[in-house]
C-alpha cells in the first residue's frame, strides 16, 4: 500500500523527483513525501525563472567536496545529453546562454511539469504538506509523519541544503544522517556575495552599482567573468563563483583588467607626455567611479600622468592587477545560491550513494558534500545523483 512502499524519499526537488521516477520505471514502488505545499519550489525560482538545467561543460573539477573525485562516477552515468533526451522526449525548448550554460527558452515551470509527468507515468506517488516527525529503523526504516506512519525497506534524503530558508530549506537530511551515523562537513552558504565590514574598505560599498569583468581568485582557483559591487560588498558572477573557495580570513584577489597590462598603458600614456590625471587616465580602461576611487587612494591624482614617476606607475598597475580585499563575511544562507559542504561523501558510494554503513539508506542532490559551480553544475548533480540512486534502487 502507500503506507509501506519499496522506497521512500524525503523531498521532492530537482533530486528527489528524478530518483523516483528512475526507481519507479524499474518496478519499484515509490513515495515521495515534502513538507512543502509544491514540488519543486526552487527548480521554479532558478535562474532567473528559465532554470539553468545543466551545462555541456560538465566535469567532476567542477564542483567542491572534500573528496574531489567523488562526483565522477555519477557525472559519468548520467549525461548533460541524457538529460537533454529526456526534455526532447517533452518537446522542451532549450537555448544556451554562455559557457554551455542551458536554460528553457520559456520557463522552469517546464521542468517541473516534465518530473511530474515521468512520476505520474511511473505510478510514484508524491505528498506535499507532510511533516516528517520521527526517522527510525527497527527493520525497515519507519517514518512518522503528520499523515500517518510509513515504512519501507529503502530511505532516501533529498531535502537539499540550507540555502533559502524562506522557501522551506532545513537541515532535514543532516540530522538524519547523523542519527545513523554518517558525518557531516559543516554546512557554509556559497555562491553568495561577500561584504565587507573593514573601515579601510568601506569604500566597495560606496561604488555600488559599478561592475565590471574581472579574475577573482582565491588560492590558485581564479574566475574570469563579471564583478558587480553592490550597496553592501560584492557580487556578480566571478565573485559568486569564488565565494564557493572562499575561507573566512582569507583574501579575495581581483584582476580589475585581466589579460591586459595597466603598467604598460599608464607607461605608454607617460610617454606620449600625457597632460590627462589619474581619474581621466584610469578611467580609459576602467568604469569611470572605480577609477575615481582608485587613483585618489594610490595615484598622485592632481598632477598629470606625464609627471608620475615609475614607481608610482608601475605600483598603480599592480595593484589594478592584484587587488588584494578582505571580506568579513558572506549574505548567508538567505541569499546563497547553494550550500557548500554537507553529507561526508566518505561513507558514501559514489556509484549509488548509498550508504557503506546503513544499507538501503541513501543521500542525494545538495544535502550531499558536492556542490558545483554556478552555471547549472547544481541541477546536473541534483539529476546524476538522483538517477543513480535510482538505478541502483531499480535493482535492489
Ligand atoms: P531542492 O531542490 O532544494 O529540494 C529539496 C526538497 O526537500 C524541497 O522540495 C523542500 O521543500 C524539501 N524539504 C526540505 N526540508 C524538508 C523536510 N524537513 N521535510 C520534508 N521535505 C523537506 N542550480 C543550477 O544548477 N542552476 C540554476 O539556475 C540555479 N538557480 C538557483 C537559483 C536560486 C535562487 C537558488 C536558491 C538556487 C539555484 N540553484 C541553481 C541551485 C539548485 O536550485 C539546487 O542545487 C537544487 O535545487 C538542489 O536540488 P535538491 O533536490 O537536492 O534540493
Amino acid at each position: 500500500s502507500r503506507r509501506s512502499p519499496d522506497v521512500l524519499i524525503i523531498g521532492a526537488g530537482a533530486a528527489g523527483l528524478m530518483a523516483a521516477f528512475t526507481a519507479a520505471r524499474r518496478g519499484r514502488r515509490v513515495v515521495v513525501l515534502d513538507h512543502a505545499p509544491e514540488v519543486g519550489r526552487k527548480i521554479l525560482i532558478s535562474g532567473g525563472g528559465r532554470c539553468n538545467f545543466t551545462n555541456t561543460e560538465m566535469r567532476a573539477e567542477r564542483f567542491i567536496s572534500q573528496n574531489r573525485h567523488f562526483a565522477r562516477s555519477a557525472l559519468s552515468r548520467y549525461t548533460p545529453s541524457q538529460f537533454l533526451e529526456l526534455l526532447a522526449a517533452h518537446k522542451i525548448p532549450w537555448h544556451e546562454k554562455k559557457l554551455g550554460q542551458l536554460f528553457c527558452d520559456n520557463s522552469a515551470r517546464d521542468i517541473v511539469q516534465m518530473l511530474l509527468a515521468e512520476c505520474a507515468a511511473a505510478h510514484v506517488t508524491i505528498l506535499t504538506d507532510v511533516r516528517i516527525t520521527e526517522v527510525t529503523k527497527p527493520q525497515d526504516f519507519r517514518v512518522q509523519t503528520s499523515a500517518g506512519t510509513f515504512t519501507s525497506k529503502a530511505l532516501v534524503l533529498a531535502t537539499g541544503g540550507l540555502s533559502i530558508p524562506k522557501l522551506g530549506a532545513t537541515s532535514f537530511s543532516y540530522n538524519i544522517a547523523r542519527y545513523f551515523g554518517l558525518s557531516v562537513i559543516s554546512p557554509e552558504p556559497a555562491l553568495v556575495p561577500l561584504v565587507f565590514g573593514k573601515p579601510e574598505e568601506s569604500w566597495v560599498q560606496s561604488l555600488a552599482g559599478v561592475s565590471l569583468p574581472v579574475r577573482a581568485s582565491c588560492g590558485k582557483t581564479g574566475f574570469d567573468e563579471a564583478l558587480l559591487f553592490t550597496h553592501r560588498g560584492l557580487s556578480g558572477p566571478a565573485l559568486l563563483q569564488i565565494s564557493s573557495y572562499w575561507e573566512a580570513n582569507q583574501p579575495v584577489r581581483i584582476d580589475l583588467l585581466p589579460g591586459q597590462d595597466m603598467t604598460a598603458h599608464l607607461a605608454a600614456l607617460k610617454k606620449a607626455k600625457s597632460q590627462m590625471k589619474g581619474p581621466a587616465a584610469l578611467s580609459r580602461w576602467l568604469p569611470h567611479r572605480l577609477a575615481q576611487e582608485l587613483a585618489r587612494q594610490s595615484a598622485p591624482e592632481e598632477r598629470p600622468v606625464v609627471e608620475w614617476s615609475d614607481r608610482t606607475l608601475r605600483a598603480l598597475g599592480e595593484r589594478i592587477h592584484r587587488l588584494d580585499l578582505h571580506p568579513t563575511g558572506t549574505e548567508g544562507f538567505a541569499k546563497a545560491e547553494v550550500t557548500r559542504g554537507g553529507v561526508d561523501t566518505r561513507k558514501l558510494s559514489s556509484k549509488t550513494m548509498e550508504a557503506q554503513t546503513v544499507p538501503n539508506l541513501y543521500v542525494i542532490g545538495e544535502a550531499v558534500d558536492v556542490t558545483g559551480w554556478l552555471g547549472g553544475y547544481n541541477f546536473h548533480w541534483a539529476w546524476a545523483s538522483g538517477y543513480v540512486a535510482g538505478e541502483a534502487l531499480g535493482e535492489s
